[in-house]
C-alpha cells in the first residue's frame, strides 16, 4: 500500500521553493482565468488535457519543471470537479496579503531522489529531518513541496510500504467526545491531553487581541502535540482490534465557542484519518457510523431512555429501566460498535 510521508525541510525559508511556488501560482491563475473566460463566453469547459496544451512550453520561461506545470493543470481540473465549481479561488503570491496562499510545488513520479540524506529535485538538494527508514538513492512517486501557516517547508512523498496484519480480532466502537477525546466500547477512555483546553483558551485570547502570528504559532503547536498523542493511541488500537467503528460526530452544536469547536473538530478528524489509513495498512475493517441516538439508546435492550444532547451533557451515568447501569460514553461506543457490525452484515448480503 502507499502512504504519504511528510518531512520538514531544514531550510525554513527556501528562496528557490518560494520562487517556484510563485510560478505555480501563475500557472494556476492562468488556468483559472482561461476557464473563467470559457464559462463567461459559454464555451466548452477546459479539461486538463486542454490546460496542458495551453501551458505547454512555458516551463523554460517560468523556470520550473514541465511536469510541475502538468501536475498543476491536473490538480486544478480535479479540484474543480471535486468542488463542483465553474472556477476556483485565485492563488495569491504576495506574502503581505492576508489571502496569501501557502506555498505549493508539485512534482512528478521519479523526479525526487534521496541522495546523501537530502532530497534532490531539479539538481538542488533539500535537507530534511528524515525520521523514517528510507533508502539511499530511492526515488519517489508524484508528491509535492508544501508550506504551513508558519512558512515552514515540507516535502510530501508517496512511499510504498508493506501492509501488516493486525494481531487482534475483536471489533470496537469509538465515541468521540468533549469530556474525553474518545471512549472505547471496551470501557477504556482516552483523555484529551492536559494542554488541550488551555491551548484552546490561549488561542481564543490571542484571536481576540488580533495577534495573528501568535494564533498561527499556537495552532501549529496544538497540531504537533495533538498528532503525537493521537499517533500512539491509533497505532495501538489498530494493532489490537479486527474492526474499528467511529461515530460521525462533528463539533457544531456541541462546543460552546467557535475556537473550542475548531480545535475539537481538528482533533476528531485527525484521529479518524489516522485510524483509517492505519486500519488499511493493518488490514483492519474501518467504518464511520451514523451516531444519532447512540447516547440515548440502551446498548443492552435498545430502548431510548438515555440522556439527551447538550442538555444532558452533565449526566455521566444512568440506569435503564431494563436494570442496567450505563456509563454515558461507553454505552454510546457500544451502540456505535453494534451499528458498525450491522452495517457490515448488510454490506455482505447485498
Ligand atoms: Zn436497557
Amino acid at each position: 500500500m502507499q502512504l504519504t510521508y511528510k518531512f520538514r525541510l531544514r531550510d525554513t525559508c527556501d528562496s528557490e521553493l518560494t520562487r517556484q511556488a510563485r510560478a505555480v501560482n501563475f500557472v494556476w491563475n492562468y488556468c483559472n482565468e482561461t476557464q473563467q473566460k470559457a464559462v463567461n463566453r459559454k464555451r466548452k469547459w477546459l479539461t486538463w488535457h486542454d490546460l496542458q496544451k495551453l501551458t505547454a512550453g512555458s516551463s523554460k520561461e517560468l523556470d520550473i519543471h514541465a511536469h510541475t506545470i502538468q501536475q498543476v493543470c491536473q490538480v486544478y481540473d480535479r479540484s474543480r470537479t471535486a468542488k463542483k465549481k465553474a472556477w476556483l479561488r485565485w492563488r495569491v503570491s504576495n506574502p503581505k496579503s492576508p489571502k496569501c496562499s501557502l506555498g505549493w510545488v508539485p512534482f512528478n513520479k521519479g523526479h525526487v531522489a534521496l541522495r546523501n540524506g537530502a532530497f534532490v529535485f531539479r539538481g538542488k538538494a533539500y535537507r530534511a529531518w528524515v525520521s523514517r527508514e528510507l533508502k539511499e538513492g530511492q526515488t519517489f512517486g508524484a508528491g509535492s513541496f508544501s508550506q504551513d501557516s508558519r512558512g515552514h517547508w515540507y516535502i510530501n512523498l508517496p512511499v510504498e510500504v508493506p501492509s501488516l496484519a493486525s494481531a487482534g480480532s475483536d471489533p470496537i466502537g469509538i465515541d468521540l467526545g468533549l469530556k474525553d477525546l474518545a471512549t472505547i466500547s471496551t470501557g477504556e477512555k482516552i483523555a484529551h491531553p492536559r494542554w488541550y483546553r488551555k491551548m484552546a483558551s490561549r488561542i481564543a485570547a490571542a484571536q481576540r487581541a488580533k495577534k495573528k502570528n501568535q494564533v498561527r504559532q499556537l495552532h501549529a503547536k496544538v497540531k504537533a502535540q495533538r498528532n503525537d498523542h493521537l499517533h500512539k493511541v491509533s497505532t495501538r488500537l489498530v494493532q489490537s482490534h479486527g474492526a474499528i467503528f467511529v461515530g460521525n460526530v462533528n463539533a457544531s452544536g456541541l462546543a460552546k465557542t467557535s475556537m473550542a469547536k475548531s480545535v475539537l473538530d481538528a482533533g476528531w478528524s485527525a484521529f479518524r484519518n489516522q485510524l483509517e489509513y492505519k486500519a488499511i495498512r493493518h488490514r483492519v475493517v474501518f467504518r464511520e457510523v451514523n451516531e444519532a441516538y447512540s447516547t440515548q439508546t440502551c446498548s443492552q435492550c435498545a430502548s431510548i431512555e438515555g440522556p439527551k444532547g447538550v442538555a444532558g451533557l452533565g449526566i455521566r451515568q444512568w440506569w435503564c429501566s431494563c436494570g442496567v447501569e450505563h456509563d454515558r460514553d461507553t454505552n454510546a461506543a457500544k451502540n456505535i460498535a453494534r451499528r458498525g457490525l450491522a452495517s457490515l452484515e448488510v454490506g455482505a448480503s447485498a
